[in-house]
């Protein structure tokens, strides 16, 4: 298996997209990080990994602290010795028009998805430095890294954010083995977007099935969500990648939504 012997965290890894990531990483070989705010599902997480024959921890993490990411990255380094994957991938969403949309909201929203991108970055790679053996860093973007839908100002900000980011860490990384790339996902059916399904009806005077149909799918060549293995097989696929040659890029899984 690709990922033996590798340590992979996986921040906000207790729910939807990023737990499939770290179990599928787990199956792949590597021992993962359940890293999340929310500390009880990120350990009963772990424990069904660990359960099922993989080898997993559960760290406490706000990554928009920046005290709270370094202590999970120390006590990670400490535990497991290093960390060679990073798939930083904490989010949220908050939906609305830009007149209605609360400043606060818009600095939560840069806040998770920009600051903890940044922040576990800074913190990880340092070791990824230290270990001679260079990391694979991967940034859960989306379709929304690429193109805009209305509602959404704050968080398609932010996820095109993560293409600069991800470039300067793979020019920088570079010299030292570290790759970083993007992941760009279509609709999962997550608490993410299971949440805004009705907030968006409410806010486009449209019918929830209408928001499936006609915002959510209606773009993408066969009408089918991207599914949790759909990304989480991505994310496999770049953290293991074997040479630098793959780098600084983004992958879309969407179904055809966006085609670059
Ligand atoms: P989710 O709500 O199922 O899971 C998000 C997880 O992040 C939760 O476990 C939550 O506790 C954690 N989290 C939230 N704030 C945090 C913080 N400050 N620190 C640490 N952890 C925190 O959502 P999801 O749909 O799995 O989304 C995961 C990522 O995928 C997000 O970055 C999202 O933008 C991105 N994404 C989702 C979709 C989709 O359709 N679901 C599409 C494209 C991209």
């Amino acid at each position: 298996m690709a990922l033996n012997d590798k340590v992979a965290l996986v921040t906000g890894a207790a729910s939807g997209i990023g737990e499939q990531c770290a179990r599928k990483l787990a199956s792949d070989g590597a021992t993962v990080v359940i890293a999340d705010l929310n500390l009880a599902n990120a350990q009963k997480v772990a424990e069904d990994i660990v359960a099922n024959g993989g080898k997993a921890i559960a760290v406490a993490m706000d990554v928009t602290s920046e005290e709270a990411v370094n202590t999970g990255v120390a006590e990670t380094v400490n535990r497991l010795g290093g960390i060679d994957v990073l798939v930083s991938n904490a989010g949220i969403q908050i939906v609305n028009r830009i007149e209605d949309y609360a400043f606060s909201d818009w600095k939560r929203m840069l806040a998770i998805h920009l600051d903890g991108a940044f922040l576990t970055t800074k913190a990880v790679i340092k070791h990824m430095y230290a270990s001679n053996k260079g990391g694979a860093v991967i940034y859960m973007g989306s379709v929304h890294s690429h193109e805009a839908s209305q509602l959404k100002s704050a968080y398609v900000t932010a996820k095109h954010g993560l293409l600069g980011l991800a470039r300067v860490v793979a020019k920088e990384g570079g010299p030292r083995g570290v790759r970083a790339n993007v992941v760009c996902p279509g609709f999962v059916r997550t608490p993410l977007v299971d949440k805004q399904i009705p907030e968006q009806a409410k806010a486009l005077g449209i019918s929830e099935q209408q928001v499936v149909k006609d915002v959510m799918l209606k773009e993408t060549v066969d009408g089918e969500f991207t599914s949790l293995e759909d990304v989480a097989n991505t994310v496999a696929f770049l953290a293991g990648f074997e040479s630098s040659a793959l780098t600084g890029q983004s992958i879309v899984v969407s179904h055809g939504w966006f085609m670059q």
